[in-house]
């Protein structure tokens, strides 16, 4: 399980994308509005990069894996800003990504390093179960200390502050 931040640093150092055991991965993950829009963690907002984040990446990763298969399971599609809708087709009609809407309820990891999902499809209304050799969390943002500090100022507003 890694985080879409480690995921964008084995992109631009160029290191291997593999599995917990160092294989390739067959099957892939992505959960989206993690530690965000989540009253349990207490961050009600949208970070808003992270959708476009996770379609980006699986497009990536669908060009380094061609034979993968990629899902994302999201709550709604956040894609702000231009050409970001565009993007998220080419996922899918280019690249085959599939998309589940569907809030993650349970995860836990096999010997073998797999990770196993329990989801359910909020669009069919089906319980989902699936098995996954790598799985990768779209993590929120939180703002720094010292973003936190300015706001507190009153100079710029700042959710999450
Ligand atoms: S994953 Fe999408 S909807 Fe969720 S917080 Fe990030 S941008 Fe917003």
């Amino acid at each position: 399980m890694i985080t879409s931040a480690d995921l964008e640093e084995k992109f631009k150092s160029g290191r291997k994308v593999l599995t917990s055991e160092g294989k390739t991965p067959g099957r892939i993950g992505f959960i989206h509005c993690v530690g965000s829009r989540d009253e349990k963690v207490g961050n009600l907002y949208c970070s808003k990069v992270c959708c476009v984040t996770g379609v980006k990446q699986a497009i990536e990763l669908k060009e380094m894996f061609p034979s993968s298969e990629v899902f994302n399971f999201y709550m709604d599609l956040r894609m702000f800003d231009r050409h970001f809708e565009e993007l998220y087709y080419e996922a899918q009609q280019k690249w085959g990504v599939s998309f589940i809407r569907g809030r993650l309820s349970e995860c836990s990891e096999n010997p073998d390093g797999s990770i196993i999902l329990k989801t359910e499809d909020t669009l069919t209304g089906k319980p989902l179960k699936m098995t996954v050799d790598l799985l990768v969390l779209l993590s929120g943002f939180v703002p720094s200390g010292g973003t936190r500090g300015i706001s507190k100022r009153g100079c710029i507003p700042c959710r999450g502050a």
